[in-house]
């Protein structure tokens, strides 16, 4: 079976084909085009979306020719239908509409936090894992149960990639600013004590992301080092917690943040203490990419017919704890 998946949900615009032979799957392509705010500036979803637009007919076409196959080669179109933003999301669907009633073939809508963890787990080997979530959109601690992800955790109030994009745009950089504020807390050890807020099991990041902004004065790499360690540690917390309920005896990170060094190594050695089996996403496929989408559309495939066009639509705010597990 081969799938081209679309993704389009926020920055990035991607297409990508992966061909499903039993259980095993293989990615022939990859292509992605991301937009990029002006320096100091967040998503601004009009011209985000007018981005996907203007890039989409180039990256499909790369990426069809990197994986050497044709359009009538494909067997099912798969896009991400949510939850993400409105006039991004609409132009992957149309995208996807239109190859799918033109040519003919399959189409799935795909939960794109589904994306993440079931690429994560194809790519890693993980079977049964605890899997901690975290990206530009998303903050959560899942784990499976009964035919769906069941959420352990998550932000009360902004994403854990929203804490360091929004930080690092205060300090002048341009969106996405994970890997900087990675690099500059590299360069410090000093840490200054801003507020650390775990509620049960969830976390919120809008008081440190206050905090943080008044310690930035006194020196951007402390102010960095300071909130990785904080924001880290209470991801770890949570991530414990759950770990000690739920029993898994796998681990894995998936998502844009799932690239930091500091964060795989504070949640290895909680895994380690816990006897559980670590797993990270590979960096490449860790933020958000057309692959993830192509994989869990292969994966509905084997379990469900496409969707009827006219139940093609995209869903803002469509949680992944709705989602009714088939394969
Ligand atoms: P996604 O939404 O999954 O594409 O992930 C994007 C998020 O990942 C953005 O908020 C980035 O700032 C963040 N990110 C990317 N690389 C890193 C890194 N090395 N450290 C922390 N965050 C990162
Ligand atoms: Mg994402």
């Amino acid at each position: 079976m081969l799938c081209l998946g679309i993704e389009s949900t926020a920055h990035t615009f991607s297409c990508a084909v992966i061909e499903k032979k039993g259980t095993n799957g293989k990615i022939l392509s990859d292509v992605r085009k991301i937009y990029k705010p002006s320096e100091g500036e967040g998503i601004h979803p009009r011209e985000a979306s007018r981005h996907h637009a203007e890039n989409s007919p180039q990256v499909l076409s790369e990426c069809l020719e990197k994986a050497c196959v044709k359009i009538s080669d494909l067997d099912m179109v798969s896009y991400a239908a949510g939850p993400g933003l409105g006039p991004c999301l609409r132009i992957g669907a149309v995208v996807a509409r239109s190859l799918a009633s033109y040519y003919n073939i399959p189409i799935y809508p795909v939960n794109h936090a589904l994306g993440h963890i079931e690429l994560g787990k194809m790519l890693t080997g993980a079977r049964d894992p605890l899997v901690l979530l975290v990206s530009g959109g998303h903050t959560m601690i899942l784990a499976f149960l009964g035919k769906k992800w069941r959420v352990f955790g998550e932000t009360l109030d902004i994403t854990l990639g929203q804490l360091l994009d929004q930080i690092g745009r205060h300090a002048g950089f341009a969106s996405p600013c994970g890997s900087k504020i990675e690099e500059l807390a590299s360069r410090s050890s000093k840490y200054e004590p801003l507020p650390y807020v775990v509620k049960g099991n969830d976390v919120s990041f809008s008081g440190l992301f206050s905090a943080t902004k008044r310690i930035m004065p006194k020196g951007l790499e402390s102010a960095c080092f300071s909130l990785q360690e904080t924001a880290f540690s209470m991801m770890g917390e949570a991530v414990e917690r759950a770990l000690s309920f739920t029993g898994k005896k796998e681990f894995l990170i998936v998502g844009g943040v799932a690239a930091n060094k500091r964060l795989s190594e504070i949640l290895q050695s909680i895994c380690k203490r816990h006897n559980c089996k670590f797993f990270v996403s590979p960096k490449e496929y860790a933020g958000d990419c057309g692959s993830q989408i192509s994989w869990v559309g292969l994966l509905e495939s084997s379990k469900k017919a496409g969707a009827k066009l006219e139940n093609t639509f995209v869903r803002q705010s469509w949680r992944i704890d709705s989602v009714e597990i088939l394969y």
